[in-house]
């Protein structure tokens, strides 16, 4: 099979699908690989360390070309596929349910577009989700990132001089992205609080030495692992314990998700009028919409005092790491369906029905149709 990597054209996207590792591996596995020049130059990854594993370089036009299977990061163009066969896979993060136009266009042009954020959320598919891989990184850079916008130090300092307090730190949503940031946080010094809405999250908090901050009855598990919206009643309760605890706050990370719709507003303008001027608060769903009152992609914005930041696309802010974690989640992804007879990958229903969008020129996803 001829496998094809492109260099990433979306703006502000540094990362690469394949690594000179996963390029070695494919091709152990009886594969031909073709990387477009340049494709890992943002993530400091040579054209000559891809040739070294074995990779053929060459141009976008000519990596397609008889292409059986394309891996991205950010699903191409369709215009960039035409040489690809006919019915070749697609394996990237599509945003299925924002870009409808990008998944008709993969249907119409008769590709088959996997999802790579559809990847189902069991225990055989951890090594393979990108959506973890990629919010933990993004997670870490978060706090980072505040640590350097916030005009004092994180942990607790006596010197001479006098006492430097802890910061306080409020992580909002503690999925993988939370968790990571709550570690994070610890680990400079900051005295760490965290709130969910999935109460299994509170037993986590504290085995990371966090506080964990709950109202009673505010509880919205949903499916898969995912949490719910909540009712007016619940945002209420959610409204009253955050202005409750955020006026003590220096320092606060949001990253909750609802997937498919829009990112559930955590903290209000008036919420955030009640901290202190200096604190920051950094809005991992800035893309999504946003957990945060006035946060804007890429910008910090001073409201009340207080700066409000968000990147529209975190993990790109570690581009190595990201790639080649990516990366490996596409090889184990394809490798564990990989029929050695066939010489190729064959996709089991629970998957492969979770992850693809389009097949034979029409979209197949019950998500999608749904
Ligand atoms: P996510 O990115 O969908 O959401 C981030 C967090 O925000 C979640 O914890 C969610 O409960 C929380 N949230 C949503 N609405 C909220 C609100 N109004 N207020 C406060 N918090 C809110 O979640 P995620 O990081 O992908 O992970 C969720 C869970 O799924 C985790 O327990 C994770 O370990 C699990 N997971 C399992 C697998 C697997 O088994 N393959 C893969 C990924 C995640």
């Amino acid at each position: 099979m001829k496998i094809a990597v492109l260099k990433e054209r979306a703006a502000g996207e540094t990362r690469v699908a394949a690594t000179p590792e996963t390029v070695k591996k494919f091709i152990g596995l009886g594969n031909e690989v073709a990387v477009e020049k340049g494709a890992g130059a943002s993530a400091s990854i040579t054209d000559e360390a891809y040739g070294e594993a074995g990779a053929v370089l060459g141009d976008a036009a000519g990596c397609v070309k008889g292409a059986d299977i394309v891996l991205g990061v950010q699903a191409p163009d369709v215009a960039l596929l035409s040489g690809a066969k006919p019915g070749a896979w697609v394996a990237a993060l599509f945003d299925p349910f924002q870009q409808n136009d990008r998944v008709e266009a993969y249907a119409k042009a008769g590709l088959e577009a996997l999802s790579m954020e559809f990847m189902p959320r069991i225990t055989r598919a951890q090594s393979m989700d990108v959506l973890s891989s990629q919010s933990n990184l993004a997670g870490y850079k978060a706090v980072l990132a505040t640590a350097d916008e916030y005009g004092r130090a994180f942990p607790m300092m006596m010197t001479a001089a006098g006492t430097v307090q802890a910061a306080r730190c409020f992580v909002m949503g503690v999925g993988v992205a939370g968790l990571q940031a709550i570690a994070t946080a610890k680990r400079l010094g900051a005295q760490v609080s965290a709130t969910d809405v999935r109460p299994e999250t509170a037993e986590q908090i504290t085995s990371l030495g966090a506080k964990a901050i709950f109202a009673e009855g505010l509880e919205a598990a949903g499916e898969g692992g995912y949490a719910a919206e909540l009712t007016d009643e619940q945002k209420a309760k959610q409204a009253e314990l955050v202005s409750e605890h955020i006026a003590k706050q220096d320092l606060v990370i949001t990253t909750a998700l609802i997937p498919g719709r829009k990112a559930p507003v955590l903290v209000t303008d008036a919420q955030i009028a009640t901290m202190k001027p200096g604190s920051v608060i950094f809005d991992l769903a800035v893309a999504q919409g946003g957990n945060v009152e006035g946060s804007k992609p890429d910008e910090v914005v001073v409201k009340h005092g207080v700066k409000i930041m968000g990147y529209s696309n975190t993990p790109a802010h570690l581009p190595a790491d990201a790639s080649a974690l990516f990366a490996r989640n596409h090889f184990n992804f394809l490798s564990a369906f990989w029929d050695k007879e066939a010489g190729a990958p064959m996709l089991d229903e629970e998957i492969g029905d979770a992850i693809r969008l389009t097949k034979g020129g029409e979209v197949v996803n019950a998500r999608l149709k749904g």
